[in-house]
């Protein structure tokens, strides 16, 4: 059983169609964790026509990264309120100035990063799940002129934190081939 009165914090890294979604519903289910994922977050500003969600859609339909401020606006609200602070970071952060911008603010709250795990997947696969995770959801990201930036983006923008927080000896790598049940059991022997 979870400990719900403690701060737990867990953080998903990985290319686009690593399978971070699949894996935050399942970690956040076994251990009490609310999901915050930034991307969901933004699709639900373009569907309900914000001025954020306007100014994001041909960011994100290109496959670029939203400005870190307006990121770290979107979520620093959902953070600070919290105790106590039991989140699964998923798709955030994704740049080196949004990382350092988490650990100040979980570092004023006295919670921070608990485990990060990176999910490893090569980019043919990606390609391959993302276009049939396309043509499922109809998600405008998910093309493959889209999705090769996406990646292209991971690498140079995101890639960077896995040194990061390997530094801060957080770091777990686990290999995202496999079934959902095979790759969520690999996290558990890393939580372990
Ligand atoms: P995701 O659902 O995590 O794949 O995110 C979809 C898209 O939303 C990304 O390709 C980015 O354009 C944008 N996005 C989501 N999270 C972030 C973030 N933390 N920083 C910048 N852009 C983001």
């Amino acid at each position: 059983m979870a400990n719900t009165d403690t701060n737990f914090v867990i953080l998903l890294v990985g290319p686009p169609g690593a399978g971070k979604g699949t894996q935050a519903a399942r970690l956040a289910e076994a251990h009490e964790l609310e999901i915050l994922s930034t991307g969901e977050m933004l699709r639900a500003h373009i569907a309900e026509g914000t001025e954020l969600g306007n100014n994001a859609k041909a960011i994100i339909d290109a496959g670029e990264l939203v400005s870190d401020h307006i990121i770290l606006e979107m979520v620093r609200g959902e953070i600070e309120s919290r105790s106590p602070v039991r989140l699964l970071l998923d798709g955030f952060p994704r740049t080196i100035p949004q990382a350092e911008a988490l650990d100040s603010l979980l570092g004023e709250l006295g919670a921070p990063i608990n485990h990060v795990f990176e999910l490893k997947v090569d980019a043919e696969e990606i390609v391959s799940r993302l276009l049939q995770r396309g043509s499922e959801l109809g998600r405008s990201d998910d093309t493959e002129e889209t999705i090769r930036n996406r990646i292209s983006v991971y690498e140079q923008q995101t890639k960077p934190l896995v040194a990061y927080y390997a530094k801060q000896h957080l770091l777990t790598e686990v290999d995202g081939l496999g079934t959902p049940d095979a790759v969520a059991s690999r996290i558990k022997a890393g939580l372990a």
